[in-house]
């Protein structure tokens, strides 16, 4: 049976737009109304009825229904722990490279914000496998991911404690949304492929620091990088062109890293052996006098 993608279906979701752009998202079903300051929309009336048309509530005002994107939905969907911002989803699939077919190991579920982007990015080929330690966040984080992507055969949820290790081998890629990553950056470093990315998010600096020293003192990760992103929407009418007076100021770090040889130095020993024809490179930490 082929779904005309015009038109709202059951089980949908659809972001109601009212005209001072305020938004709401429903999950269609038969016989369910819908509630606002508005007055009431019977999902029947989207049902079978098309996506990006206009519908009047019972009060006579008119609202605008469209799919939600998935930036729509995790800021309007429910929320247990913080989720991660859209602005900063978008970062983490390019920051951390996520490409269709990888098998990416997630530091805690959540709300399933994060996870829900992470699926996208992997695709059908690849896998998201979770380590979640509190279980009660599981029901909410699965319903919001099976809400807006369907089943994912392709997600796995351990119950555990990221810290205590991570038992998958050659893992292209790690993304963590935990409060002390610094506490699994050896294990991590155990279970990524080589060139395999560690990806962090974290929303002070103490926490960024924390970690980047742990990175550098394990030896095993390189190209270490932290950004943040400010994302500033515009007003722009016919009279008025500036930015909106209101923006998410901060949300978090973003740091990655490489997994890689633990870096080789020249001691002054190795070059007078390098002189004498022998060549001993020993493995170290850092002792290049960059800035510490
Ligand atoms: N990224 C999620 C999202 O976008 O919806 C939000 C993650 S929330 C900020 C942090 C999650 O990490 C919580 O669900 C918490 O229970 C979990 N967590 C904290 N420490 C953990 C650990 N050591 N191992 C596994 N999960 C952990």
């Amino acid at each position: 049976m082929t779904v005309d993608r015009n038109c709202f279906q059951v089980g949908d979701l659809a972001l109601i737009q009212d005209r001072k752009g305020r938004r709401n998202l429903l999950s269609l079903a038969d016989g369910q109304v819908f509630h606002s300051h508005l007055g009431r929309l019977d999902h029947d009336k989207l049902i079978g009825q098309g996506v990006g048309d206009w519908y009047r509530t019972d009060k006579g005002h008119v609202v605008l229904a469209v799919r939600p994107t998935l930036g729509d939905f995790v800021l309007q969907m429910p929320r247990g722990p913080q989720i991660v911002y859209p602005k900063d989803l978008g970062l983490i699939v390019t920051l951390g490279d996520i490409f269709p077919g990888a098998t990416v190991i997630e530091g805690g579920l959540g709300s399933g914000a994060l996870t829900s982007a992470l699926l996208r990015a992997v695709g059908e080929k690849g896998r998201v496998i979770n380590y979640e330690i509190q279980e009660s966040w599981l029901p909410k984080g699965q319903s919001n991911i099976k809400k807006i992507l369907g089943d994912t055969p392709n997600l796995e949820i351990k119950i555990g404690d990221i810290y205590e290790g991570i038992s998958e081998r050659d893992v292209d890629r790690v993304v963590l949304d935990v409060p002390e990553p610094w506490q699994a950056v050896s294990t991590v470093g155990d279970c990524l492929v080589m060139g395999g990315i560690l990806l962090s998010f974290l929303p002070t600096v103490l926490q960024v620091q924390k970690l980047v020293l742990a990175l550098e003192a394990d030896t095993r990760f390189q190209i270490i990088e932290t950004t943040e992103t400010l994302l500033r929407t515009w007003h722009v009418t016919e009279r008025s062109v500036r930015p909106d007076h209101r923006m998410v100021a901060h949300s978090g770090f973003l740091t990655t890293a490489v997994r890689c040889q633990p870096r080789l130095i020249r001691t002054p020993s190795d070059l007078s052996a390098d002189n004498q024809g022998e060549i001993d490179v020993s493995v170290e930490g850092e002792t290049d006098g960059r800035d510490e």
